[in-house]
C-alpha cells in the first residue's frame, strides 16, 4: 500500500542511544485520521522497550503514546473528527473490535490489541511505531477529543499515566471516604495523586524519597510515608481500601500488603515480572486481601478520563524538552530526577 516518509526518533538495539531515523506511516484509509503530532510524554515503558527490559522488543523502535496533535488529513468515512480538530492518541491504535473485552469497552485486555508502537500494523505488515515522529496515522476509533480548556503538553500524560492510574480508581469504586494510597511519586504516581484527591478519597504517597514530601502534598496527598523508615511503615497498617504501586522494578510487596484494610486490594501497575520475595499469603488470607494488577484503560474510560480532566481543570506536571535531548532524559528518569513528566514538544523535530 502507499506510504508516506515522516521523520521519527528511535533505537535500532538496547544498547544504543535514540536518534533520528525516518519511518513509513501508511497514507489515509476510509477510517483513518492523519495527525500531526504536536506533544508525546516520556513514559517509563518507553525506556523499558527501547532497552528491552521485558525481553520482547522487535527493533527498531520509535517509543511513544501519549501523543496529542492536529488532525491534517481525514478518510472517507471518517465522522468523528475534522481538518483542524485537536486530537489525542494513547497506548492503543487497534483491537479485534468482536471479543468479549473489546465488547465491553476494555480493548486493552483484547487478546488482539495493537499497541501504538511494538504492535502489528495489519494494514501495512509491519511493525507499529510510536509518537517520538512527526506525524502518526490511526484509525478513528482510537482517536480521542481533547478538552479545549486544558494545556496540550500537560494534556498528554494523561493518556497513559492518568488512564493507567484511573482506570483501577475507578475498578475498585474509590470516590469519598476511600482511603487509597500510592506508592511511587513519578509519572504514574503524580497522576495517581491529582485523580484519586480529585475523587475525593482521602490520599496517601508511600516514596522513597524524603525530597518530595512538599510536591506530593501539592499534588494532592493528605499524607506522605517514607517507605523505607519501618516505624513509619508500622504506623500505616492496616488503613489502605486501595493501593496502586507505580515502582518500575522488582521490589518486596509484602510491607504494603500489610498496610491494606481487611478487604483492601493492592494494584501493580508499574513491574511486570516474577516477585522476589514471593507474597506471605498469610496477611491475604487474615484480612481478605488481594493483589492484583492493571493494564493502561479502554478507549471510552480514557475519554471519559480527559472530559473529567476538563472539567477539573487537571493536568500533568510537565517538564518540555526537545527531542533532541530525550537521551539525557531518559538517564534523569532513571534517577527520579523529574517533575513528573517530560514531554516532548514535537517542533524539534520539524525543524531539524
Ligand atoms: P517514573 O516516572 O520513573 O516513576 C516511577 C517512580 O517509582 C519513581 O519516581 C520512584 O518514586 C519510584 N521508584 C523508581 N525506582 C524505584 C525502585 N528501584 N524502588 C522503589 N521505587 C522506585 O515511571 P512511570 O512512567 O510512572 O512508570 C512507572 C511504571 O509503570 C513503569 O514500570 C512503567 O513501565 C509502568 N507502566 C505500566 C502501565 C500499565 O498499563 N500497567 C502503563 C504505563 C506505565 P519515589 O522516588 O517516590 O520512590
Ligand atoms: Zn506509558
Ligand atoms: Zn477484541
Amino acid at each position: 500500500m502507499d506510504t508516506i516518509a515522516v521523520k521519527a526518533f528511535g533505537t535500532q538495539s538496547a544498547e544504543a542511544d535514540l536518534k533520528q531515523m525516518q519511518i513509513d506511516r501508511r497514507t489515509v484509509l476510509e477510517k483513518d485520521i492523519e495527525i500531526d503530532i504536536m506533544y508525546c510524554g516520556v513514559c517509563h515503558s518507553d525506556l523499558h522497550f527501547a532497552r528491552n527490559d521485558w525481553g520482547m522488543t522487535q527493533y527498531p523502535v520509535v517509543p511513544g503514546h501519549e501523543i496529542v496533535g492536529k488532525v491534517t488529513q481525514v478518510g472517507s468515512k471518517v465522522s468523528k473528527h475534522q481538518v483542524g480538530d485537536i486530537v489525542a492518541v494513547g497506548c492503543l491504535v487497534d483491537s479485534c473490535r468482536s471479543c468479549q473485552s473489546c465488547k465491553n469497552d476494555e480493548e486493552q485486555y483484547c487478546p488482539e490489541w495493537v499497541g501504538t508502537y511494538g504492535g502489528f500494523d495489519k494494514h501495512l505488515n509491519s511493525p507499529t511505531h510510536g509518537g517520538y515522529s512527526e506525524k502518526i496515522v490511526v484509525d478513528e476509533d482510537f482517536v480521542l477529543r481533547v478538552p479545549k480548556n486544558l494545556d496540550l503538553a500537560g494534556i498528554a500524560p494523561v493518556l497513559c499515566a492518568g488512564i493507567t492510574t484511573w482506570s483501577p480508581l475507578r475498578h475498585w469504586k474509590v470516590g469519598k471516604g476511600s482511603k487509597v494510597a500510592v506508592v511511587g511519586l513519578g509519572g504514574l504516581g503524580h497522576m495517581a495523586l491529582k485523580l484519586a484527591s480529585a475523587l475525593g478519597a482521602e490520599v496517601t504517597l508511600f516514596s522513597r524519597s524524603t525530597n518530595k514530601m512538599d510536591d506530593a502534598k501539592a499534588l494532592g496527598a493528605d499524607h506522605v510515608v517514607i517507605s523505607t523508615d519501618e516505624a513509619q511503615m508500622e504506623q500505616a497498617a492496616g488503613q489502605f481500601d486501595l493501593i496502586i504501586d507505580t515502582v518500575p522494578y522488582e521490589h518486596d510487596l509484602n510491607p504494603y500488603v500489610a498496610t491494606l484494610a481487611t478487604n483492601g486490594t493492592l494494584v501493580v501497575v508499574g513491574y511486570l515480572g516474577p516477585l522476589d520475595p514471593m507474597l506471605v499469603t498469610v496477611p491475604m488470607i487474615m484480612g481478605r486481601k488481594s493483589v492484583a494488577g492493571s493494564l493502561i484503560g479502554g478507549i471510552a474510560e480514557t475519554q471519559e478520563l480527559l472530559d473529567f480532566c476538563g472539567e477539573h481543570n487537571i493536568t500533568s506536571d510537565v517538564e518540555v524538552i526537545n527531542i533532541q535531548d530525550i537521551n539525557t532524559a531518559y538517564e534523569r528518569m532513571l534517577k527520579s530526577d523529574v517533575k513528573y513528566r517530560f514531554v516532548i514538544d514535537m517542533k524539534s523535530l520539524k525543524g531539524s
